[in-house]
């Protein structure tokens, strides 16, 4: 499966002499999303050969992962349960349904919920805590949260193609890091591999070089989180809606936003040689636009168009 490479024309990136293409990841699918559709495909594949009647997955209340994975479930065949952070949430679920899009489509998947406090969902890594998960939801295939494992990586190693070894520099959000390896895995070694954050941190380096990427070709751009996850300011979201015109190209606040102004305030700053064909994954999550424009209408912003 591979997806469209868009290029983008604006006059920064001509009179900067650089060109500009976007991979629409986030068009493989409607609900599973970009790279959480590459991410979960081996890990689906593994479920059934191991067959699993559940799928158990980890994450906060407006994660693309959930709403991919409750998809996903519906899709090929399984039962599935998101473990979500935030105790207070299933209070009154229908309240939490109507303020948060994410958790009411990932419901009508038929996806079961089970809410913890914070500290519960720390240990989301933690033996006893996952026995106990695998008491309670019998047969169950464990995907970690933000979906990465080596599996999932696997899934991201085909994002890139042959078409796309003409490519100079690949820009991409980041959150657990899985993408980013599978990304520099199937680069070639002459291809730098940009990799912004949407959170905010020095350990992402770190993070990156657990999952053993096999080549040193990428670096972190730290600049632009925007104080952090699920963090916007208003001149991100001015932006992300001056992009859509300029290019119909929708982009999500959290990741894909970020990653684009990052990107083209670099190219601003000439950080590009002249010349540079950058490739920018577009790794979806447009869901989280609709969760994020309840919020910002509670604050009276200017929301996402
Ligand atoms: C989850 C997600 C990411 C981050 O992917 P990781 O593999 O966790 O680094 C990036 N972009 C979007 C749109 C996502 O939903």
């Amino acid at each position: 499966m591979t997806s469209e490479n868009i290029q983008i024309i604006l006059p920064l990136l001509q009179k900067q002499e650089v060109e500009l293409y976007v991979k629409r990841e986030d068009l493989l699918h409607p609900f599973i999303s970009g790279n959480k559709f590459r991410k979960l495909t081996y890990n689906l594949q593994e479920a059934k050969k191991q067959k699993k009647e559940y799928l158990l997955t980890f994450g906060g209340a407006y994660s693309n992962h959930i709403l991919a994975t409750a998809a996903a479930g519906k899709e090929f065949g399984f039962k599935t349960v998101g473990v979500i952070r935030g105790e207070e949430l299933e209070i009154d679920l229908q309240k939490t349904f109507s303020k948060n899009a994410t958790l009411k489509k990932a419901s009508e998947f038929g996806m079961e919920f089970l809410f913890v406090s914070r500290s519960e969902y720390n240990q989301k890594k933690e033996i006893t805590f996952l026995d106990k998960l695998q008491i309670k939801y019998p047969n169950s295939y464990l995907v970690p949260e933000g979906g990465t494992n080596s599996l999932a990586i696997k899934g991201c190693e085909e994002i890139l193609t042959t078409n796309d070894t003409r490519f100079t520099h690949i820009c991409c959000a980041m959150g657990t890091g899985g993408t980013v390896t599978g990304l520099i895995n199937s680069s070639l070694k002459h291809q730098n591999i940009l990799v912004f954050p949407s959170l905010k941190g020095n350990w992402v380096a770190d993070e990156i070089n657990s999952l053993k990427p096999n080549k040193k070709n990428w670096k972190v751009i730290l600049d632009y989180h925007f104080g952090g996850y699920g963090k916007v300011s208003d001149e991100l979201i001015t932006f992300i809606n001056q992009f859509k015109k300029q290019t119909s190209i929708p982009l999500d606040p959290i990741y894909t936003g970020k990653m684009m102004f990052g990107l083209l305030d670099m190219v601003q700053q000439t950080q590009f040689k002249k010349g540079s064909k950058i490739l920018a994954i577009h790794t979806g999550g447009l869901q989280g636009i609709e969760g994020m424009n309840v919020l910002l209408k509670q604050k009276n912003k200017e929301i996402i168009q």
